[in-house]
């Protein structure tokens, strides 16, 4: 089977640059190299390509231009918004008490746990409903005065539900508590805006939102205390010290823009695929669940629970046949275990191991909807009677 033959529906895993975006981002590999930070006419042509890029960004999620930091991707935002929140929180008043929720992506749990572990921060878990959604008024309940950061996935990247995010900042600010959301998953989807949402962070990554891979940023609110991680250089208001990858920058600035024009019109196409996929899902096979939330979910995300499937089998069985696909996050190798979004959403292994992912994209059509569905019931079938 040829590349070209290939349907390709993980795209909440990466997603192609657009040529759009490839197009902007190639003079500033060769002709406008210059280092940002240097004082001479190449610098200077950077640099103004860098602010401007800034500029966009920050138009687009209503901040500043001087609250938008970027980093190498969504990963490093999450890992800076925070590590660099706790530090400073605790330094500026004692604040030791991190508030997240069980279903964050690894870039947030994983660093939550290395606080907890080697820097004595105590981590505590909301609860979570049966759709992974969080409940503002337990966000209310569980912050504590000397809590540093409140952390709260955006939209989940792994069974796609969507939180109520503007309600929870709105708590967060009323207790003046910084809180922080992965919106590396939503930004492809839905407009951002860190106002209407209260936010104090939000991180976002731009190979969701067909960008390059490798870059990032992170909106850090005007005053709130935060160190740096990575130090070294003056550069991103003294918290991301490295000279700034200008050519990606670009590409994520135009693709954020390309985005906010036309993610409305995407939906409206992506939205009746996603429910014919979820619609034809259930009935035709038995045994499943939708995972998240029925329609308080990203447009492009149908996920569901197979009972009794080994999901790396059903994945490899589906790629043989043509289709890309995930189990949910994209780094499960080695020994099956059942994910921890799935665990936390109350699913038992026999049901959260046999998981299957579907995201659509821009490039998606309904005959590759069609054909997928045309294969799906009976490979299911197969990897079932062959256990
Ligand atoms: C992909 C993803 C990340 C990590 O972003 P990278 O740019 O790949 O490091 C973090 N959070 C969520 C929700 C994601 O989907």
């Amino acid at each position: 089977m040829e590349y070209k033959d290939k349907i390709y529906l993980d795209y909440a895993a990466s997603t192609p640059v657009d040529q759009r975006v490839l197009g902007a981002m190639l003079p500033y590999f060769t002709d406008i190299y210059g280092n940002p930070s240097s004082i001479h006419y190449y610098g200077q042509q950077a640099e103004n390509a860098l602010e401007n890029a800034r500029d966009i960004v920050a138009k687009l999620v209503h901040a500043n231009p001087g609250e938008i930091i970027f980093t190498s991707c969504g990963t490093e935002s999450d890992n800076l918004a925070l590590r660099g929140t706790a530090f400073a929180q605790r330094k500026k008043r004692n604040a030791n008490h991190i508030l997240i929720s069980p279903v964050e992506h690894h870039a947030v749990l994983h660093t939550a746990h290395q606080l907890a572990e080697q820097n004595g921060f105590e981590v505590e878990y909301l609860p979570v409903d049966k759709y992974g959604m969080i409940d503002p008024s337990d966000v209310e309940a569980y912050l504590r005065s000397e809590t540093a950061v409140v952390s709260i996935i955006y939209a989940n990247n792994e069974i796609g539900t969507i939180n109520p995010i503007a309600e929870i900042g709105g708590i967060c600010q009323k207790h003046g508590v910084p809180f922080h959301t992965d919106a590396v998953q939503a930004a492809a989807h839905l407009s951002m805006d860190v106002q209407r949402d209260g936010l104090d962070l939000m991180a976002l990554g731009a190979h969701k939102f067909y960008g390059p891979k490798g870059v990032g940023a992170l909106f850090v609110r005007n005053g709130l205390a935060i160190s740096p991680v990575q130090t070294g250089g003056k550069q991103e208001s003294g918290l991301r010290g490295g000279t700034q990858n200008v050519p990606f920058i670009i590409g994520m600035s135009e693709a954020l823009k390309i985005t906010n024009q036309e993610c409305e019109k995407r939906a409206n196409t992506l939205i009746p695929m996603r429910d014919k996929i979820v619609g034809t899902i259930l009935e035709e096979i038995p045994h499943t669940l939708l995972t998240g939330h029925p329609n308080k979910r990203l447009p492009n995300h149908a996920s569901f629970v197979f009972e009794g499937v080994d999901g790396n089998a059903l994945l490899m069985m589906l790629d043989m046949a043509g289709f890309a696909c995930s189990s949910g996050s994209a780094c499960k190798v080695g020994i099956p275990k059942p994910s921890e979004v799935l665990t936390a959403i109350g699913l038992s292994s026999n049901w959260a191991l046999g998981s299957l992912r579907i995201t659509l994209g821009k490039e998606t059509t309904t005959d590759n909807v069609e054909a997928f569905l045309e294969v799906l019931p009976k490979i299911v079938e197969k990897t079932r009677s062959s256990k």
